[in-house]
């Protein structure tokens, strides 16, 4: 159990104890996507170069997924069983409660101090130390912050790793203010190739990826009466297809079944054992999904959530429904 006493810090605070450590392990949640890597490797990056020894890190797969490795240009990513057991700092990124940390979790118990900076609606705030603001739409924005204030300039390595976050967590800039817009731009006056880091993202996959989405579309349901009302659409993804191929692959079924319009609700379950499912569960801005997903374990944004739970899939779907019953409008 993690039992040590929390408290959150201002930018100011978080720039502190990030400049004065000269040992640090950055650790991003579990099955890492590019704003919690690319916001690791950012300021993983930026403390290696003033000196500090670093190691960034996650707890699963051992390796980041294929169109991320390239962000990674120092060398920085170590697997789980290499990261040192009780590093002076830990940075904890993108991961709205402790046990996001899979294996690694302890890390935030025997590290020396634990900074948590996070963007997450649903993050109770953890660690030792924690640097949460859930009106940052990545948390990529977070660290460029915090580079600022450290005076460090954005480097083209770095502008990458923060241009990848901005990407993923705005939906390609959809979700992005006008000053999330701005700092885009000042990463492309940086030398960032949209297209170049977007494509890997966003628009690439395997030949053999049209074939997994027919089977797994063709399981698509949709309730028109869940979700209060609103809409609930839902398809599996059962193991065999979870394992055989690319987090990429895998992690895609989400964009293309909230799509649907006659739903406002979207959930995709991932068979990760026999017996578990993981699962991701989107709104259109009318329904909030994080309280779904909170009370079925699991946490996230209003309008894109996770959590994870044992059980087989026809049941998991019935407390699906009555959290989505349950869950909040948004006005
Ligand atoms: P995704 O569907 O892209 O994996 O996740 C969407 C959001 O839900 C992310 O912000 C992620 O942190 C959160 N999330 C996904 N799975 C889980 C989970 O198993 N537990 C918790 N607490 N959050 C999750
Ligand atoms: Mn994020």
């Amino acid at each position: 159990m993690v039992d040590v006493t929390s408290r959150p810090v201002d930018l100011g605070e978080a720039v502190g104890l990030l400049t004065a450590a000269r040992q640090v392990v950055l650790l991003a949640h579990v099955n890492p996507d590019a704003d919690a890597l690319g916001s690791a490797l950012a300021l993983g990056l930026a403390l290696h170069r003033r000196g500090a020894e670093v190691q960034v890190s996650f707890g699963a797969p051992e390796r980041p997924a294929e169109s991320l490795r390239d962000l990674d240009v120092d060398g920085l990513v170590v697997p789980a069983d290499r990261v040192v057991g009780a590093p002076e700092l830990l940075v904890v990124l993108d991961t709205g409660s402790v046990d996001r940390l899979g294996p690694l979790a302890d890390r935030a118990v025997t590290a020396g101090t634990t900074l948590v900076i996070d963007h997450h609606e649903s993050n109770a705030g953890f660690g030792t130390h924690y640097y949460v603001d859930p009106r940052a739409e990545a948390t990529a924005v977070m660290v460029l912050h915090l580079l600022d204030a450290m005076g460090v300039s954005v480097d083209l390595p770095t502008a990458r790793c923060l241009y990848a976050g901005l990407v993923t967590d705005t939906r390609n800039f959809r979700a992005a203010s006008p000053d999330t817009h701005a700092m885009a731009a000042r990463l492309l006056v940086a030398g960032v190739d949209a297209e170049a880091v977007t494509r890997p993202l966003l628009d690439t996959h395997p030949f053999s990826w049209l074939a997994m989405l027919s089977a797994v579309l063709a399981t698509a349901t949709l309730e028109v009466d869940e979700a209060r009302g609103l809409g609930l659409v839902h398809a599996l993804i059962r193991h065999d297809l979870v394992s055989g191929g690319r987090q990429e692959e895998v992690e895609s079924v989400i964009d293309v079944l909230r799509t649907t319009a006659e739903a406002e609700a979207a959930v995709v379950l991932k068979q990760v054992g026999e017996h578990r499912w993981t699962a991701s569960m989107r709104s259109k801005g009318r329904i909030d999904v994080a309280a779904a997903a909170s009370a079925l374990g699991g946490g996230g944004h209003r309008v894109a959530s996770g959590f994870t739970l044992d059980g087989d899939a026809p049941e998991i779907l019935d407390r699906v429904r009555r959290a989505l019953a349950d869950a909040p409008l948004l006005g």
